[in-house]
């Protein structure tokens, strides 16, 4: 296989991997982006059926060229958000490859070398946005393996209808784990379980709030935020489950057991289902040949650059990666700063 040389690589073709596209092409940079998926839209193709942005259109924009609004729907839908991100990337003409997976990059020389199923790229620079999604994390709770029930994670959650009538435990305190419990309760019986109390936004924050905590923190780094991005937004159908008094989290149970779960205190329940709505992880697996991954599974970063390594710059992980990176502006911020740092 013959290798392809460009001054930058982008890895990972969602919203993040978009934003520093459209920077790129604006500098004129020579570079392609290599994405794993099959189709554009990256995690948000794979979310569940029901999902919503937090907040309208106008809050959820990458550069250059705004969401459009979705009739009957102020908070635009999983599919909405697809579609323009499919839409962007064409209006744009971004130089995406797709499916391509890398599965690796090394240090060579000046360059780095970065190892796909199609073939190798040489760059000066490697820009990771490759996202969360294919990394989602379970707790290692004891006998959690023994459940000989239907257990799932949130990546492999769609709808409500497989669960009608049975008993299902929700474990994990932030947004994923309240929307599904909310909609799983319509059909089911359900024990949601947290580490920690759940953090619940006061019902009048949705996503514009959130939007301007970024934005504040942005311009003022190390400053106190008013709420943290990680928070219970109170979207329509957490209300409403609130409502039916089923918004009611139980201390985290100690271990799993065949038939269900257990607390040390002796109670135990049997379910047919646990949907671990516990996160993910940033998937950063192809980066493991340059050895900079923390016990935190982060990279130590100034900016989006990586500390040790300046040949790299991380996209659209989250906070750490630039204020609320992980959203559609955040990532966007991020992407400008980040193409502003290289090209200069
Ligand atoms: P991804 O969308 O995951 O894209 C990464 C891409 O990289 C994928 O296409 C993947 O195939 C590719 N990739 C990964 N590894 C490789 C590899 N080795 N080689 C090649 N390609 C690779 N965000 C908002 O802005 N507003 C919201 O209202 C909002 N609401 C949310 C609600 C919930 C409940 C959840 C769970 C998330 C929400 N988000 C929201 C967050 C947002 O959806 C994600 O953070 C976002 O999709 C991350 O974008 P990304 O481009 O960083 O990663």
């Amino acid at each position: 296989m013959t290798t392809e040389h460009h001054d930058v690589v982008v890895i990972g073709g969602g919203q993040a991997g978009l934003a520093a596209g459209y920077y790129l092409r604006r500098a004129k940079a020579d570079y392609v982006i290599l994405d794993a998926g099959t189709a554009p839209g990256g995690a948000w193709r794979h979310y569940w059926d029901s999902l919503h942005l937090f907040s309208p259109a106008e809050f959820s924009t990458l550069p250059g060229w705004w969401m459009p609004q979705q009739e009957g729907h102020p908070f635009p839908t999983r599919d909405h958000v697809v579609d323009y991100l499919a839409a962007y990337e064409k209006r744009y003409e971004l130089p995406i490859r797709r499916p391509v997976t890398v599965h690796s990059v090394h240090r060579d020389g000046e360059h780095s070398l970065v190892r796909t199923d199609t073939g190798d790229h040489r760059a000066r620079t490697v820009i990771s946005a490759t996202g969360t999604w294919r990394s989602p994390h379970t707790p290692d709770v004891p006998g959690r393996d023994l459940f000989r029930g239907r257990r799932l994670h949130t990546a492999d959650y769609r709808n409500p209808d497989d669960f009608t009538g049975q008993h299902v435990v929700i474990v994990g305190g932030g947004n994923s784990a309240a929307q599904i419990l909310a909609e799983i309760s319509t059909v089911a019986t359900t024990t949601w379980t947290t580490l920690r109390p759940p953090r619940f936004l006061p019902d009048h924050i949705d996503g514009r709030d959130l939007f301007h905590v970024a934005t504040h923190a942005a311009a003022n780094p190390g400053a106190p935020g008013v709420g943290d991005l990680g928070d219970i937004v109170m979207v329509p159908s957490v209300k409403e489950a609130r409502e039916r008094g089923v918004l009611v989290a139980r201390p985290m149970f100690d271990r799993v057991t065949e038939t269900g779960i257990a607390w040390d205190n002796g109670e135990t329940l049997d379910v047919d289902a646990i949907i671990w709505a516990t996160g993910f992880r940033a998937h950063l697996d192809h980066l493991a040949p340059l050895g900079l991954t923390g016990e935190d599974g982060r990279i130590a970063v100034d900016g989006t650059r990586a500390v040790e390594e300046p040949r790299l710059h991380l996209l659209g992980f989250g906070n750490w990666t630039g204020p609320a990176s992980a959203t559609i502006i955040g990532a966007a911020r991020s992407a400008k700063a980040a193409i502003a740092q290289l090209v200069a």
